[in-house]
């Protein structure tokens, strides 16, 4: 089988487990299988005057990893694709930012990558590039003669024609996006935004849906796995039978987290019967801590806390616990499993692979509740959640009510119809269909 050459903005450190190896890792973890593989990526480190790449060897595996100089890291990640790509992309253009030097270096750190990636290169090698840090790519790999099939998939949502029309200098991006043999995403209605904004400039390209999976089986093993470990008995104990909201999410203003937060104050004061009687947990891991718009959300958020838990607490009874660390995946796994109610109510997401894992985790014989966004990927599959309009605290306070409310026989008819949709997908079916399309 010919080598597969995966390039993505970070790249998972070769022996991580668990809890250090991020969504795009375990995704193809089992895709990958034995097959010979190069990855090639960012290091997330910078030097001043970054070199070659460093290429580790690890069974069927080989990481090449470059470093990228401090302007780099400030122009190419965080400036262009996380201040201007991520919130375009995620509808959000009333907070994207546009710099022409960012978009250059963007640019230019895409063409120093190609350039270091082609030496490397075998000529039946198939490539596979990975999200919207890596758009130009493709086509600077052809323009240095690249005749290997090339694949590309964005893992975030695509906009509507006339959204991604605020993108200053849109044409090249999209005639970046034309350049590989095919362009995958997460849904149809991404697609379909893509094929739209590529056909208005008379571009042309495969773009196929791949909504990407989880191995739910293996979820399901380890939550029940870490239901026995200390953590979640320690949890348990801490929650005495008050019912566990759960939600767990990289801190992003994509993510919904002040609506929700006001959505569950809401439920505490209109809905009484739940007061003493419920626990909210929100982790939320600090990311790209060194953007203005994330501190200011995480501010926002550690404010929010404290009001509510100073207007609601009793002195034996603390109604949220907010936390900015990330918890080791087995753990999470074992609390999903212990909570009543997932609460996942991202303002847009690509997939959202919490709402999947939570369906995954639970007991089949007394199954939680998911709340879930209709604006994130997954509600096209996760019909059985509550599905709720993110941007309408009210809304998630019903959902709520309802969710902590719902009789067994409701609730297990709901998750069995999740889990089928979760389950249906055998594990890795996502990166070997992907591959196979590519392929034919
Ligand atoms: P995103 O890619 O925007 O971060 P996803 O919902 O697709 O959103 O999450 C990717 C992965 O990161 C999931 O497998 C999830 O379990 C994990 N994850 C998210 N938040 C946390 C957290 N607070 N602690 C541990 N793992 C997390």
């Amino acid at each position: 089988m010919a080598r597969l050459v995966i390039v993505s903005n970070r790249v998972p450190p070769p022996r991580a487990k668990g809890a250090q190896a991020g969504g795009l890792a375990v995704a193809l973890k089992e895709a990958l299988g034995r097959r010979d593989v190069l990855w090639f990526g960012w290091t997330g480190q910078t030097t001043e005057t970054p070199g070659l790449p460093h290429v580790t060897h690890a069974g069927t595996r080989c990481y090449a990893t470059a470093d990228l100089s401090p302007p780099e890291e400030r122009l190419y990640y965080t400036a262009y694709s996380n201040g201007t790509l991520w919130p375009l992309l995620h509808y959000r253009s009333g907070i994207f930012e546009f710099e022409r030097s960012a978009e250059e270096a963007w640019r230019a750190v895409n063409a120093r990558f190609a350039a270091m990636l082609v030496p490397l290169l075998e000529p039946d090698d198939v490539i596979w590039i990975h999200d919207y840090h890596l758009i130009p790519l493709a086509r600077l790999l052809r323009g240095l003669g690249c005749t290997q099939r090339i694949g590309f998939f964005l893992h975030v949502p695509f906009p509507p024609t006339a959204l991604f029309a605020a993108l200053p200098r849109r044409d090249a991006v999209l005639q970046d996006l034309a350049a590989p043999h095919l362009v995958g995403l997460q849904t149809e209605q991404d697609a379909i935004h893509l094929r739209q904004a590529l056909a208005e400039l008379g571009l042309e390209t495969r773009v196929e849906c791949f909504p990407v999976g989880i191995d739910a089986a293996e979820f399901a093993r380890a939550a029940i796995k870490a239901s026995a470990q200390p953590d979640v008995a320690r949890l348990r104990a801490s929650l005495g039978d008050r019912a566990l909201i759960l939600g767990v999410d990289r801190l992003d203003y994509s993510k919904g987290l002040p609506h929700r937060f006001r959505g569950y104050a809401a439920l505490l004061k209109q809905h009484a019967q739940h007061r003493g009687k419920v626990t909210f947990l929100q982790v939320a891991p600090v990311s790209r801590g060194e953007s203005a718009q994330y501190r200011m959300l995480r501010r926002e958020l550690d404010e929010l806390a404290g009001r509510i838990n100073g207007e609601h607490a009793e002195y034996d009874w603390m109604p949220l616990r907010w936390l900015t660390r990330p918890l080791p995946r087995s753990q999470l796994a074992g609390f999903l499993r212990h909570a009543r109610i997932g609460l996942v109510t991202p303002l847009r997401d690509g997939m959202n692979l919490v709402a999947k894992e939570y369906v995954a985790a639970q007991d089949p014989e007394d199954p939680g509740v998911l709340v879930l966004s209709r604006f994130a990927g997954a509600a096209a599959e996760l019909q059985g959640a509550i599905q709720v309009n993110p941007h309408d605290p009210a809304d998630i306070t019903e959902a709520l009510h309802t969710g902590l409310t719902m009789p067994l026989e409701e609730r297990m008819a709901r998750w069995q119809h999740d889990y089928t949709a979760v389950a249906k997908p055998p594990a890795g079916d996502w990166a070997q269909s992907f591959l196979q399309a590519l392929a034919a």
